[in-house]
């Protein structure tokens, strides 16, 4: 933090109101940015999905979204080097935020060490981390329907739907574990309807800070 940020910490209160970070948490298909939408709306803070950044970059034809695109279309996980600096510019450019919804991110336990440090810069940390848990052969059913709308390629095809599944199960949940040690990971039963799940969601957030 810098020296007037300090500064203006010490003699405006409100300034020192604590952020809220919540790291929304699941596998592709559990419906993390229906309950981000929401969270927005109750909470009053910024959402960021990597996967909206990378598909913004991709639309607009970027170096980084050309490079975003030969990842995810396998539905591997882009490079660390890539996704990172790519978040922290997005935070860094909001930095008047009440809270971030981070959703998407971290996705492997390098990004979650990353993310640490990164907010812990900013004299801030996460909050909490919020999980959806849906069985895989749902989340299939809700990505394939998904696919008939989104005009997302990678919700088209069930070998990359699986392959997204697998990617998650293997190097992002560990992610779960790793603010689990910190006693800061809530499981939250991700079937059933937007609103009941949204009051889990919420409940969980409450009891975190
Ligand atoms: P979903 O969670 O439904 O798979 P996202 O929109 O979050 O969809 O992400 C789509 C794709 O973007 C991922 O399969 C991956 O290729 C890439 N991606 C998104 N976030 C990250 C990240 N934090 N690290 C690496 N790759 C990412």
């Amino acid at each position: 933090m810098n020296i007037i940020t300090r500064i203006i910490r010490i003699f405006v209160p409100s300034y020192n109101k604590k952020m809220i970070n919540i790291v929304l948490f699941g596998p592709p298909g559990s419906g993390k940015g229906t309950q981000a939408d929401l969270l927005v709306k109750e909470y009053n803070i910024l959402h960021i999905s990597t996967g909206d950044l990378f598909r913004y970059e991709m639309g607009n034809n970027t170096p980084l979204g050309l490079k975003a695109k030969e990842y995810m279309a396998k539905g591997e996980l882009v490079p660390d080097s890539v996704t990172i600096g790519m978040l922290e510019n997005k935070v860094n450019a909001n930095p008047d935020a009440a809270g971030i919804i981070f959703d998407g991110f971290p996705r492997n336990i390098f990004q979650a060490q990353s993310l640490d440090t990164f907010l812990s810069k900013k004299d801030t940390m996460v909050t909490c981390l919020i999980a959806l848990d849906v069985p895989e052969e749902e989340l299939v059913k809700r990505l394939l329907n998904r696919g008939k709308s989104s005009g997302r390629a990678d919700d088209n095809d069930e070998t990359i739907i699986r392959n997204r599944i697998k990617v998650y199960n293997s190097e992002t949940k560990p992610v779960f574990d790793h603010y689990a040690e910190k006693g800061k990971s809530a499981l939250i039963h991700g079937v059933g309807s937007i609103e009941e799940i949204f009051t889990r969601i919420r409940e969980a957030v409450a009891a975190s800070h």
